[in-house]
């Protein structure tokens, strides 16, 4: 109910001049996801991990199913299988790979199994029409506007009315205006866009200087790739932990992004934060973070900019 809507409450969230903000989780299964208003990442390697075999359709359809039923009405943006390097699945891997995080992973995996994902994406597709979720599909590891417009030919052909692709690797977010043209939204993944554009491991905790989200170099690229996708008129979303940082969300917001997916736990803050900001206002905190020279100045920028309350 739009009346008792509250940054305490919970409800969608809004910027304070009332600029609509989804505001969705992160989940890897069944899981109760609190106050938000839908599902922005479904993580579906819980299914495969560490599999010989893959799923059958109506295995995976009893699984998507249990994600989907208390989800009847909402937004659920679910992810096919982002094998590979982190999040290992023995069944598509051939042969062993000497840099698995540049290997054959995530949408990848498709050039040699094609069958599975038209597995995955038939019980995806069942699961919904079973549960009336607002069912949105998209692909991991997109590195060009051709393996968007492959994805999307494949998914549509399947029956999803919204095809998408993460963002997650530097030259999808450099050609991100090709790819937006492929697809009906993108969304932006923080975690792995920060590890390829630094060439640091994402599981490295000695590299963590060089993976914090207010790199300036990050922040660039999550700055065209939203500017690409609003001109395009496709929605764009941050679906990394990034997404969870109340301090960056307005920064997000003013550089054009229209969700945040994150944890349900990180939601109350970000919701707080950006009833904070009138859209004008995150306009302006992004431009000075985008001119600041580093992390530190960048954060500095957001804290310095001020706020309606
Ligand atoms: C990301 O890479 O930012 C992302 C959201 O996906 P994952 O963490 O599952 O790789
Ligand atoms: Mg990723």
């Amino acid at each position: 109910d739009e009346a008792i809507a509250s940054p305490v409450l919970g409800g969608p969230g809004r910027t304070a001049d009332g600029h609509r903000i989804a505001l969705l989780a992160n989940i890897g299964g069944p899981t109760d996801i609190g106050d938000v208003e839908g599902v922005g990442l479904f993580r579906t390697e819980f299914l495969f991990l560490g599999r010989k075999n893959p799923p059958t359709v109506e295995e995976q359809r009893t699984a998507y199913r249990a994600v989907f039923e208390p989800l009847s009405g909402k937004r659920v943006v679910v992810r096919t299988v982002d094998a590979g390097s982190d999040k290992p699945v023995p069944f598509v891997a051939d042969e062993p790979e000497p840099n698995p995080a540049l290997g054959v992973r995530g949408l990848r995996t498709a050039r040699r199994h094609l069958g599975h994902l038209h597995d995955q994406l038939d019980a995806i597709v069942l699961a919904a029409a079973d549960t009336g979720v607002e069912l949105w599909v998209m692909a991991p590891m997109v590195a060009t506007a051709a393996e968007a417009a492959d994805f999307a030919v494949v998914a549509r052909e399947r029956g999803i009315a919204q095809v998408g692709v993460m963002i997650e690797i530097p030259a999808a977010a450099l050609r991100a205006a090709d790819i937006a043209s492929e697809v009906d939204f993108v969304s932006i993944g923080t975690n792995d866009l920060a590890q390829f554009t630094f060439a640091a491991d994402r599981e490295l905790g000695s590299l963590a200087d060089l993976l914090d989200p207010w790199q300036p170099a990050l922040l660039d690229l999550v700055a065209r790739t939203a500017r690409a996708a609003r001109a395009a008129g496709k929605p764009v979303g941050v679906c990394g932990e990034a997404a969870a940082d109340p301090l960056l969300a307005p920064v997000l917001v003013g550089l054009g992004v229209d969700s945040l997916s994150m944890a349900p736990v990180g939601a109350p803050h970000v919701r707080a934060a950006l009833a904070e900001h009138t859209l004008d206002q995150c306009r302006e905190i992004a431009s000075a973070v985008l001119a600041a020279g580093s992390p530190r100045g960048a954060r500095a920028a957001a804290r310095s900019v001020r706020s309606v309350s």
